[in-house]
């Protein structure tokens, strides 16, 4: 384990089988296929390769990237579009993808902001929900994991732009972010 963890709260094997929950939910609500996921950058980037390889439908895929949090781990309220999509999506079928719904402020925001596009469908794919957290009025159509408020880490899940690559998601040890 990497010493900056103090404890895995989902292991790679978890998180797989999961993952395969999620994709057979998505093509269970879209069996003729042609959904486009939209990865939210860069937290949902390992997600979204996962699932979309356990999808055997006609599945497109692209990104947005905003900015919420800065380097640091706590919210600032403020959503920012720094990259947005490169396709058009009025009349798709359209899944956003995230890694993690904490306040709700991303998603919600994201949401509104491509609901204006007019889609046929816009649902949300969430791997982890921290739901004590909510803030914004905004719900996930398929969620992974409710998780405890803790600060996590690993498949594709950051601090300061460190531990995505770690192929479990665990909970950051205090001191790593309190000497920053
Ligand atoms: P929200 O707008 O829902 O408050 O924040 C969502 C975003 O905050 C997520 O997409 C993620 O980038 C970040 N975030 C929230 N909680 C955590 C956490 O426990 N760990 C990490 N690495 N990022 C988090
Ligand atoms: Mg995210
Ligand atoms: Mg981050």
């Amino acid at each position: 384990m990497n010493e900056a963890i103090r404890e895995i709260l989902l292991t790679e094997e978890e998180i797989k089988n999961k993952v395969r929950e999620l994709s057979n939910q998505i093509i269970k609500d879209f069996p003729d296929g042609d959904v486009i996921l939209i990865g939210i950058l860069k937290g949902s980037v390992i997600f979204v390769a996962d699932l979309m390889r356990s999808m055997n439908i006609n599945v497109t895929m692209d990104f947005m990237a905003v900015s919420s949090y800065g380097m640091s781990s706590n919210t600032s309220g403020i959503v920012r579009i720094l990259k947005d999509l490169d396709f058009d999506i009025e009349d798709k079928d359209v899944v956003i993808v995230e890694d993690i719904i904490d306040t709700g402020t991303t998603l919600k925001y994201l949401y509104e902001y491509l609901k204006a596009r007019n889609p046929r469908n816009l649902k949300i794919c969430c791997l982890l929900d921290k739901a004590d957290r909510r803030k914004a009025d905004i719900k996930a159509d398929y969620i992974g994991f409710s998780i405890p408020d803790e600060f996590v880490v690993g498949y594709g899940l950051d601090y300061a732009e460190k531990f995505r690559n770690l192929p479990y998601i665990g909970i950051l040890k205090e001191e790593v972010y309190k000497k920053d």
